[in-house]
């Protein structure tokens, strides 16, 4: 039976039929293909940066792509999520607090995402329940499968319907055996069946071990764990196993024979020293080419499109490659042990340095250790610190001794939403006096909130989704510092997430003493951008928003750009190199209007 029958019979809900399949409206069987990528062994495997770069490399050859993260957890969206355990919360631009993977697909695919992009057992459950309050399910009582099953692929479903993507890319977090996403594998396993052979490829992504005291790559764990993914009843098409070094053929072999997959169809995913080589990697391995004829979709691929791709991204890795002059960056945190905490900062100054050709390294500094008494020693290897978003108290003294040295040595200065706050306070206290100056986070009953909590998000309670979130328009000072960086540009969007703000009542007072506000919120009192001119300081910038959000390989965000520009200078490089490396495929105002209004 075509996929078109199966889906007509089942689409309809109703009490005498075990099938609970509800199809959105507009959805078009057949239309829409699916690629489900699975982690087999252990977590951490990258598998949001696989299925990203397999996306891309179907993308580059002309075809409309669009991901789906689903998520095991319960929690309704990433917002409550410590980023010490799992990694930075990426904010999308309607506000969706998320898993960091989304930032990748964002930044690999050039794409917008939004919350359809995403999903949590925490919003399939919460649907199944309100239906079930609702009377749905027509007296049928509620079950695993089909009901919750039935959900997620109206979920994927959705997505194929508003996207009118060509290709899905359905990544399953965790690994194949967790009893958390067990569902979701039953969901496609369902569904691929629904939709039809040739409309599924499924990819399992697994680990090849090498013990140290071997000195050769096993593969057992890999073996016994895509039998599991058998076990549920998911044959993979496609096998790309991960390791620190190319895989063996011998090895590779032994997965095909173990897991019943053509050798042609194991592939080697090794470490690289960018995540965007990868794409390339994929593409020179042939696991486009399985992908397309897995499901028949030559006749969409556009190899014109696929070249001008290959060339603007290859011209990339060469020059983040080749990058000349090596620049040393401070971050002050207090996640500074766990680098996915700061993920997408990382991968901000990755294109902001290839772009200006500066090779950026990172200097990780713990802000619980920085004093007034040491934060010039601390400080002294580095040409431009970040102070990063972060909430609580814990380390803000020492972030305080940073920008105050930051602003008083020339040393270029990036503040980030709780950066932005803190060189607020900072300013007030060692600047304009208020000795007692703080924020009511920090300071519920301070003399001196010149930080205080948003009006609006006054009324709200508990700590799920009270925030400011997602993507606002900041309209920039004419003739600023921020305005220059973007181009002379008078509005640009960019992404948010604070729930405190800069209390408008000690703005006359801290503009007196030369804090400029360059940036402020349309319409609402709200400060986005603080500057010091350049007269004062070389580069002191800082933004209650999140610019590394919104920076991609190809449109790296200008205060980046600015900052790492700013830093060269400081690290002996003239000027005039610093401020004359604008990327070849582009011209530098069009790249910036790229990372404005995509944000
Ligand atoms: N803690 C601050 C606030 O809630 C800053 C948040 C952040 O840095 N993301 O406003």
């Amino acid at each position: 039976m075509g996929s078109e029958k199966i889906l007509a019979s089942i689409g309809e809900v109703s009490d005498d039929t075990e099938f609970f399949t509800p199809i959105p409206t507009g959805y078009v069987p057949g239309r829409t293909k699916y690629v489900v990528v699975f982690g087999t062994v252990m977590s951490g495997l990258g598998k949001g940066i696989f299925s990203s770069s397999l996306a891309k490399i179907l993308q580059d050859k002309g075809l409309s792509v669009s991901p789906i993260k689903l998520e095991g957890y319960f929690n309704r969206d990433s917002g409550t999520l410590n980023p010490y355990r799992h990694g930075e919360v990426f904010v999308l631009d309607d506000g969706m607090e998320c898993d960091m993977d989304l930032g990748t697909y964002e930044r690999m695919l050039n794409l917008d995402l939004t919350r359809l992009n995403f999903a949590t057992s925490g919003q399939i459950f919460s649907r199944v329940l309100e239906k079930e309050r609702k009377g749905l399910y027509l007296g049928r009582d509620v079950q695993m499968i089909p009901h919750v099953t039935g959900e997620v692929k109206l979920r994927l479903r959705e997505l194929a319907v508003v996207s009118d993507a060509d290709v899905i890319f359905v990544e399953i977090g965790g690994t194949v055996g967790d009893v958390e996403n067990a569902y979701y594998i039953e969901a496609v396993r369902e569904m691929s069946h629904e939709e039809g052979r040739d409309n599924f490829c499924f990819v399992a992504l697994t680990y090849i071990i090498e013990p140290r005291i071997l000195g050769e790559q096993k593969s057992k764990p890999a073996q016994l764990n895509l039998k599991l993914l058998n076990a549920a009843g998911i044959h993979p098409h496609i096998i790309a196993c991960r390791a620190s070094d190319p895989v063996t053929k011998k090895v590779r072999e032994k997965i095909a024979l173990f897991a019943n997959v053509p050798i042609e169809r194991v592939f080697s995913m090794h470490d690289c020293d960018s995540v965007y080589v990868i794409p390339e990697m994929l593409r020179g391995a042939g696991i486009d080419t399985a992908v397309i004829d897995r499901l028949e979709l030559s006749d969409l691929v556009d190899q014109t499109s696929e070249e001008a791709a290959r060339s603007t991204w290859s011209d990339y890795i060469s020059r983040f490659r080749g990058a000349a002059h090596p620049v040393t960056l401070g971050i002050i945190g207090k996640y500074t042990s766990v680098r996915d905490s700061y993920a997408s900062i990382i991968q901000a100054l990755e294109h902001a340095g290839t772009h200006v050709d500066a090779k950026v390294q990172l200097e990780w500094i713990d802000s619980s250790d920085l004093t007034d008494a040491n934060v010039a020693e601390r400080l002294e290897n580095v040409h431009g610190v970040i102070v990063p978003g972060g909430f609580g108290i814990r380390g803000v003294d020492g972030k305080i001794a940073c920008i105050k040295y930051a602003r008083e040595n020339a040393l270029p200065y990036l503040g980030i939403c709780y950066g932005m706050q803190i060189a607020v306070i900072e300013y007030a206290r060692n600047v304009c006096g208020m000795s007692h100056a703080n924020s009511t986070e920090i300071e519920p009953d301070c003399p001196h909130p010149v930080i205080d909590i948003l009006p609006e998000q006054k009324k709200i309670e508990g700590l799920g989704g009270n925030m400011r979130l997602g993507g606002f328009d900041v309209a920039l000072t004419p003739g600023s510092e921020v305005s220059r960086m973007f181009g002379d540009r008078e509005m640009i969007r960019l992404r948010f997430r604070h729930r405190y703000e800069v209390d408008p009542r000690f703005i006359d007072e801290l503009t007196a003493a030369g804090l400029v506000f360059s940036g402020r919120s349309p319409d609402h009192p709200i400060m986005q951008v603080l500057e010091l001119p350049r007269e004062v300081h070389p580069f002191f910038i800082a933004t209650q928003a999140h610019p590394e959000l919104t920076s991609r390989p190809l449109t790296p965000q200008p205060m980046f750009v600015g900052l790492v520009r700013a830093a060269l200078v400081r690290s002996g490089v003239s000027a005039d190199v610093a401020e004359s490396e604008p990327l070849r495929d582009g011209s530098e105002s069009d790249s910036i209007d790229k990372a404005t209004t995509s944000a």
